[in-house]
């Protein structure tokens, strides 16, 4: 027989270490991040075009390479973190294996451009399927940028095994928190469909959860602390009435790599003892610094599973300084030490905790039942407008109202007047006023949503007869990835054989008959955010409820209505456009009006 055995060619080679590599467009997303933070960038922005899919792109100030390093970059095996194998036990940077860039390239078409501070001009390298198109001097700003398109288009069982780009994107974002959290001290940024999701500055660890999960985050921090021979632990873990039922912020850093350990994670979960009701999960933020030697990043080709020389201790370490804390956060309350105002959010409630949100809306109030009629309207609007709140909301709030609209000391004589049962016509100090009765309710129950899930006030009515609901796995899987978020609006779901939802409660504002449609549309909206500019899942979750709830153009309205919408309207902190965007009125100036009366 003759011989059979032979090497394989290089871009085959390259393939089958990407496979390892790169399983989704999330896992070129933490390599190019990893590159970047190692070239010592203090900015780093990641674009991303559909999930991934069609374009990732990571753009930083680091050190940049110089023309035969952008080469070479692209070789297997190829890297500047270590010369030796002894290096790898005295590691300081996130790469060292020397594959990433080669396996990227060989199944995508990959656009290299850098330059380092010692050179007047960078280089370009284009490579696609490992093989190089082109290099060309260009000139360009210090720094790196690398933009992987077309993922896997040589490989169409990958392309096609890629889940949906909601999905995708999830796991995106979790890369992209895991790199930023590991570097407070880095401006970070993404943009997902140019539209920026996340913009990070530069700050300390508080800040940095705090301008990832949210203003609300920071009071649920207790700090942990703890140096020994062996190990330092650091960051923080959320007090216990704050667990999820969904495990999903729960960060383990080891020397500033993120790392999964079912191990250490036990060591949490038992601190917490007795703490969390069963099915809840503790979420943390916690550092680990061992020295380089006492840790063995190498056993994994995505570099997440690591083992430690002497784990048994770091478990025992973990259990009992984490039980301190906790113990300590029992009889002393926290201090807000680091307060910051960049932490306040658009919708800071803080001030606003001693009043209740003003409309109450009517349970009863059903905008998809056809019996509430254009040309009847229902008792249900008296309540859902109640008028002496708008009142108080003016006693409250002189600054908005009495502004605005005239002094009037008796305002039910205020006169208003609907046009076309779309728009509220209305007399301000300074000309009329003319409001698009839809949009404006939609900033209305927009601010009140937030208010609610801000102060966490949304309440659930549980449903008698749990509702099956009929959605597709994709759906199931996306809504189990933020059930939490869910939560905070009054939605209570249970999972059945994991591919049957049961709805179990549901917000007070929301009808039974109501939530197919809007659990529908919710979902759409949920699934295409990243195409707009919400800041978060829960901002989302309010934009389409207000979307779905607020009253429709074409409805008429009573007076009263038109008189609360307008007040309640001025008591919005932005009353001036909708949740998308739009404007939700104009004003006619006097000078205006007078001007279209002058003669010819
Ligand atoms: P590794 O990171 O394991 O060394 P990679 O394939 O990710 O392997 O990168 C290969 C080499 O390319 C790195 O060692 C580094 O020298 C260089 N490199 C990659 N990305 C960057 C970047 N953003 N800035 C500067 N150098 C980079
Ligand atoms: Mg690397």
């Amino acid at each position: 027989m003759s011989d059979i055995i032979h090497l394989l060619p290089d871009h085959v080679a390259n393939q089958i270490a990407a496979g390892e590599v790169v399983q989704r467009p999330a896992s070129v997303v933490k390599e190019l991040l990893e590159n970047a933070i190692d070239a010592k960038a203090t900015h780093i922005k990641l674009l991303v075009k559909d999930a991934g899919k069609i374009l990732i792109q990571v753009i930083d100030n680091g050190f940049g390479m110089s023309q035969t390093d952008a080469r070479l970059a692209f070789e297997r095996h190829a890297t500047s973190k270590i010369n030796t194998a002894e290096d790898l036990f005295n590691l300081h940077t996130k790469g060292f294996r020397g594959e990433a860039l080669a396996s990227i390239a060989a199944i995508a078409h990959v656009e290299l451009k850098t330059k380092t501070t010692s050179q007047e001009l960078g280089t370009q390298i284009n490579v696609e399927g490992s093989k190089v198109l082109s290099q060309e001097i260009i000139s360009h700003p210090i720094g790196t940028s690398i933009a992987v398109k077309n993922l896997f288009y040589n490989i169409p069982a990958r392309r096609n095994f890629l889940k949906s780009s909601s999905i995708e994107t999830l796991h995106i974002i979790d890369e992209f928190q895991r790199a930023s959290l590991a570097h407070p001290n880095i401006d970070f940024s993404f943009y997902h469909n140019e539209s920026n999701v996340y913009q990070l500055d530069a700050g300390n660890l508080r800040q940095r959860i705090v301008s990832v999960f949210g203003k609300k985050t920071n009071e649920k921090l207790v700090p942990i602390n703890e140096e020994t021979e062996l190990v330092s632990i650091s960051g923080f873990i959320a007090k216990p009435e704050f667990a999820k039922k969904k495990r999903g912020e729960q960060f383990f850093f080891a020397n500033n790599r993120f790392i999964k350990s079912n191990y250490l994670n036990h060591a949490i979960s038992s601190a917490f003892e007795g703490l969390l009701g069963s099915g809840y999960h503790p979420t943390y933020f916690l550092y680990l610094t061992v020295p380089p030697n006492q840790i063995d990043i190498n056993i994994h080709p995505t570099k997440t599973e690591v083992k430690f020389e002497n784990e048994q201790s770091i478990y025992a370490i973990i259990k009992s300084t984490i039980k301190h804390s906790l113990g300590q956060y029992q009889v002393s309350p926290i201090l807000d030490f680091e307060h910051n105002n960049t932490f306040d959010l658009p919708y800071n409630y803080k001030d606003k905790m001693v009043g209740l949100p003003k409309i109450e809306i009517d349970a009863n109030f059903n905008p998809f039942n056809d019996n509430f009629s254009r040309n009847q309207p229902t008792k249900n609007w008296e309540t859902l407008y109640d008028t002496a709140d708008v009142f108080e909301n003016k006693k409250e709030n002189p600054a908005i109202t009495e502004n605005l609209f005239e002094t009037n000391p008796n305002s039910s004589n205020q006169v208003s007047l609907q046009i076309r049962n779309t728009y509220i016509l209305g007399s301000i100090k300074s000309g009329l006023v003319m409001i698009n009765q839809n949009l404006a309710h939609q900033r209305i129950l927009y601010e009140e949503f937030l208010t609610k899930i801000t102060l966490e006030e949304s309440t659930s009515q549980a449903l008698i007869f749990p509702l099956n609901i009929n959605l597709n796995h994709q759906e199931i899987e996306f809504i189990k990835t933020m059930i939490s978020d869910f939560e905070s609006i009054g939605f209570k779901f249970e999972f059945k054989h994991n591919d049957q939802l049961v709805i179990v409660g549901i917000p007070v504002t929301v009808k039974e008959s109501q939530i197919q449609p809007i659990l529908e549309s919710l979902l759409d909206d949920l699934q295409n955010q990243t195409e707009s500019s919400n800041f978060s899942q829960v901002d989302c979750i309010a934009k389409s409820l207000a979307k779905n709830l607020a009253v429709k153009n074409g409805t008429s309205l009573s007076a009263k209505e038109q008189e609360s919408i307008l007040n309640n309207l001025f008591s919005c902190k932005e009353p001036n456009i909708s949740p998308q965007g739009k404007a939700t009125f104009i004003t006619l100036s006097i000078d205006d009006i007078e001007k279209k009366f002058k003669s010819f």
